[in-house]
């Protein structure tokens, strides 16, 4: 078993919705929770498992429908039966020795909630939508690749985003969606984002060229406004406030852009292939070069990897870090041939055996081919 994690892309009704039923997740297992402190365990006998199914039955056939409760028949009942699962199961953590006595949960206590398909397990479809029982249909930011059979779903948030994780048995996990078999080799570069080993290349989306060209130009124009600094007691000018605001508003812009083409890059590729080589990345090394460094923080080259090491669990696949020292760049792949090639050379051309090809991706084919000793797990 293991558990998929994906974000829900909802508006402002639908988070509405599942604050509310966070909420109502948190409010009964509060409420059992001060009914086991307010129960005389010395009248009533027998386990808390016994004792919290008896305040669910209390809950569902009475004080559910009191006064001033209507409230929780709006919302899915799964969620309070999940609820008093859950402090179940907290309860016998701590008979065990396993955990903490169960705490009252907080207001500010991140927010989730449980539900599941009282009749079984159900099957989920591939693609950018999830229907959720007893919830209905809510759209993905990322699809799924394949369909999932799953029973219990757990929604979160975290940083005002929220996501929808629910487990899969790992053998049902299709090894058979990935095209390339193979180790793929994949070099990443200022020019072209990704080029892989097969010939495909990721180039980073024209907007963001467009909205680096639109940050830097609107920096420029503003060299000389009253900026302010609070140390020297200065105020910000209007003019210069505005500025702020655009600017911010444009470094989101390419944020978002960035996190778009990032995503669906590592998305494409986990799906594409079952074995995927990258580069070890220097931190240190690359510092040295100034422009270079900024160009790939600016890419997103961590993230990247990043996203492809969290990936591999979605996506069954494997990604492996190539030896940071293994001179991908400058080997031949035809012959093995070591030579210089610096940076402005965008073409490999050999001088033993006189092959010529695209310098990103004769790194990629050294990549696809490097010898296992140089290689290690990337851990996601
Ligand atoms: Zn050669």
């Amino acid at each position: 078993m293991y558990a998929i994690k994906v974000e829900l892309k909802l508006n402002n009704k639908e988070r509405t919705k599942m604050a509310q039923h966070a909420g109502f997740s948190r409010f009964i297992y509060n409420h059992g929770l001060f009914l086991m402190q307010q129960l005389d365990h010395k009248e009533y006998k027998g386990g808390s498992g016994k004792k919290i199914n008896e305040i669910k039955k209390i809950f569902t056939r009475f004080t559910k429908k009191q006064p001033g409760l209507e409230w929780t028949n709006k919302l899915s009942s799964r969620v309070y039966q999940n609820s008093f699962a859950s402090l179940k199961n907290a309860f016998t953590r701590w008979h065990k020795g396993l955990g903490k006595y169960p705490q009252f949960k907080r207001q500010k206590d991140k927010r989730s909630f449980t539900v599941d398909a009282s009749n079984g397990k159900v099957l989920l479809e591939a693609g950018k939508k999830i229907k959720i029982p007893t919830l209905g249909f809510f759209r993905l930011k990322e699809s799924l690749p394949c369909r999932y059979v799953t029973q219990t779903f757990t929604i979160s948030e975290t940083a005002e985003k929220w996501f929808v994780s629910f487990c899969v048995d790992a053998e049902k996990i299709p090894s058979l969606m990935h095209e390339a078999a193979a180790p793929v080799g994949v070099d990443l570069g200022v020019k072209c984002f990704a080029t892989c080993s097969d010939g495909s290349k990721y180039v980073a989306p024209q907007p963001y060229k467009k909205a680096k060209t639109k940050l830097g130009k609107q920096q420029w124009r503003n060299r000389n406004k009253v900026l302010g600094n609070r140390k020297q007691g200065i105020k910000a000018s209007n003019n210069a406030k505005k500025h702020y605001a655009k600017l911010a508003k444009t470094h989101a812009h390419i944020a978002n852009i960035r996190k778009d083409f990032l995503h669906k890059t590592t998305t494409e590729m986990s799906r594409k292939y079952a074995v995927i080589h990258i580069e070890d990345l220097n931190v240190a090394g690359m510092i040295a070069n100034h422009k270079l460094a900024s160009a790939i923080s600016d890419l997103g080259f961590y993230e990247f990897r990043r996203q492809l090491g969290y990936k591999q669990k979605h996506y069954g696949n494997r990604v492996m870090l190539v030896d940071r020292w293994y001179p991908s760049s400058k080997t031949c792949h035809n012959c093995g041939n070591v030579q210089p090639m610096p940076l402005s050379e965008r073409t490999y051309e050999c001088g033993e055996c006189g092959q010529t090809a695209d310098r990103d991706l004769n790194a990629a084919l050294n990549l696809a081919s490097v010898p296992t000793s140089k290689l290690k797990p990337l851990e996601p």
